[in-house]
């Protein structure tokens, strides 16, 4: 099944739904216009298209392969990474100083969701590559940011995250790799850390890992983590490669998704490391940027359900079975019984749900940074902070929903291989599981970020949406779905209540609702997105601007959420 890069959704989502205007205002920016991230999507569209999706299902039958100490890319791969990298995807949003084009994080995103649609083993590499930019921009010293953003930034070089071992998973105080000082400032690592996305691969000449490890005398749990940077070949001070580093994958993972990237274990025999950033504040430094990498799997869970959608609406267009309930003409196609039209419009409707959360997410970081005043930057961490994890989990949650709503619309070929519905679901499973479980994302929202202030960044989601509910709910074409909204807000705004009256005193109570609450907040904060979208389309219909059919698809989608999500919020 071909794959459609959805260009004209994720600009309508970024610019009607997420706000980019506000970042263009900021001035951050200044090539920046509507324009611009227009033909950014485009050519990012271009290549998931042509390039990333024609090898998404080989990935899939053959796999990255482990021998001989090395590990190989799936075939075709290493051709597509190099076209990936020349196209400069890697330095979107990175620092312009070393070689990044320095756009927004929220235009980044939206160009990866497309990648990740079109193949999500492949995206992962360059997605954790990110991570490394990040690392290293915040908390980098000036010789290794010389040494290495030109290198992450070109995609000369791949980052690989190198957090989990094997028993030390959610909980990372727990983690039992060493760093022993050589005396030169350098670090030697000694232990075996698993699950590592890219770890090893044949696509560059280089890779680096970031690695958590603790030092002999470091403090116990999380208080004795530090972040090294070690690279698969040495790196000289003129940046020339030198000899192999004492570090290798010992095998790849046989996983039930995601085939393509190679998910390796990796011994680490006293490799050569520098710390990055201060000692024993590992965690922390990963904290700095683990906001943007949770934010990425969500962009992740919406590409794969995008994909799914693509895929099952092409066949419900096809396969031909009994007799349409509206025409009652016979052998008609499957999109024609309206249960199978439900499936696809709930899955339409929770993918441009979902975009909108990470989309607006991501917004919210840029906004974080360069609004105006203090007041304002204060405001907007406060909602990316509290967006993050909805971002990842219910977006997550949506791509395992979608797909196999997908397979569902398959029918029995959904359960055989052949057709490939299944492999978007074995590929979405694995992304409520990593980069903090969905449970973690539970437990962030209610514990950390309801904290704050009393519940202060909740409140003022309340509050915005039901300001835009007291306008939208003059719109006659959206009045009844907005008055589920409001509904569903009402909800929300108990359900905080009664967790803030038992934070302090009955927190297993709180911990246990914690999944339902992040559910409900995403399903919210969804249903909000849906009416933004569905109020600038009533506006465009209203002035005559735009595709009638297609605006008024918005006003659909946004009634189909009210009446299958939010009447259950
Ligand atoms: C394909 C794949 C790729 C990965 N890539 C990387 C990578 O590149 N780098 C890397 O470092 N790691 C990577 N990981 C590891 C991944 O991040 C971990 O698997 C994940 O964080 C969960 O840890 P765990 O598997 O040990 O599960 P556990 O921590 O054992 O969790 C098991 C269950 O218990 C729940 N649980 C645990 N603690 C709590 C708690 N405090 N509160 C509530 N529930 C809790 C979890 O939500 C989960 O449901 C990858 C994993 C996979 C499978």
């Amino acid at each position: 099944m071909s794959f459609r890069a959805p260009v004209r959704d994720l600009l309508f989502s970024l610019t009607e739904v997420a706000g980019l205007d506000r970042l263009i205002e900021t001035g951050a920016w200044p090539d920046l216009d509507r324009d611009l991230a227009g033909a950014v999507l485009e050519h990012a569209g271009d290549l998931a298209t042509d390039v990333l999706a024609p090898l998404n299902r080989q990935g899939d039958l053959n796999g990255a392969k482990y021998a001989n100490g090395a590990v190989t890319a799936a075939p075709g791969f290493r051709d597509a990474y190099e076209a990936f990298a020349e196209g400069g995807w890697h330095g979107l949003a990175a620092e312009t100083q070393y070689g990044g084009q320095g756009l927004p994080k929220a235009l980044e995103l939206a160009a990866f969701e497309m990648f990740h649609a079109a193949n999500m083993a492949f995206g992962l590499c360059p997605m954790l590559t990110l991570a490394g930019i990040e690392a290293l921009q915040a908390h980098g010293t000036e010789r290794q940011n010389a040494l290495y953003l030109p290198k992450l930034i070109s995609g000369e070089w791949t980052g690989a995250m190198v957090l989990t071992e094997p028993q030390s998973g959610s909980d990372l105080g727990t983690l039992r790799t060493r760093a022993e000082p050589n005396g030169d400032g350098t670090y030697a690592l000694h232990g075996q850390k698993i699950f590592i996305t890219w770890g090893d691969h044949d696509c560059t000449d280089n890779i680096v890992h970031f690695v958590l490890a603790r030092l002999p005398d470091a403090p116990a749990g999380v208080k004795g983590i530090s972040l090294f940077l070690t690279s698969k070949f040495d790196v000289g001070d003129d940046g020339k490669l030198g000899g192999r580093n004492a570090f290798r994958p010992v095998g790849v993972e046989h996983k039930l998704g995601i085939h393509a990237s190679p998910t390796c274990v990796m011994a680490y025999e006293g490799a050569r490391a520098e710390l990055v950033g201060e000692l024993n504040q590992g965690l922390a430094h990963m904290f700095t940027m683990m906001n943007a990498a949770r934010l990425a799997v969500g962009g992740e869970g919406v590409g794969i359900a995008e994909r799914a959608y693509q895929h099952a609406l092409a066949y419900a267009l096809e396969r031909r079975q009994g007799r349409s309930a509206w025409t009652g003409e016979a052998s008609a196609r499957i999109f024609d019984h309206p249960d199978v039209r439900r499936m696809l419009a709930v899955s339409k409707a929770k993918i441009e749900a979902a975009r909108g959360v990470c989309l607006s997410t991501a917004v919210a970081a840029g906004l974080a940074e360069h609004a105006a005043t203090e007041d304002e930057r204060a405001r907007w961490k406060r909602r990316e902070d509290l967006f993050v994890p909805v971002a990842k989990a219910w977006s997550t949650d949506v791509g395992v929903e979608v797909s196999s709503l997908g397979v569902q619309v398959h029918g029995g070929m959904g359960f055989i291989e052949e057709t490939g519905a299944a492999q978007h679901y074995r590929d979405a499973r694995i992304a409520p599981i990593y980069e903090g479980t969905n449970g973690i994302q539970a437990v962030d929202l209610t514990g950390r970020k309801l904290s704050v202030g009393g519940g202060q960044a909740a409140h003022e989601l309340v509050a915005d949406i039901r300001a835009d509910i007291a306008v939208m709910a003059g719109d006659p074409r959206l009045a009844p779905a907005v008055a589920k909204l409001t509904a569903g807000v009402d909800a929300l705004e108990a359900a905080t209540a009664w967790l803030l009256e038992r934070k302090a005193d009955r927190p297993a109570d709180v911990l246990a609702g914690a999944s339902a609450y992040l559910a409900l907040t995403g399903d919210v904060a969804g249903g909000w997105m849906l009416a933004k979208g569905a109020q600038a389309a009533a506006r465009g219909l209203t002035e005559g601007a735009g595709d009638p059919a297609w605006l008024n698809g918005k006003l659909n989608l946004l009634q189909v959420y009210a009446d299958n999500v939010l009447a259950q919020a």
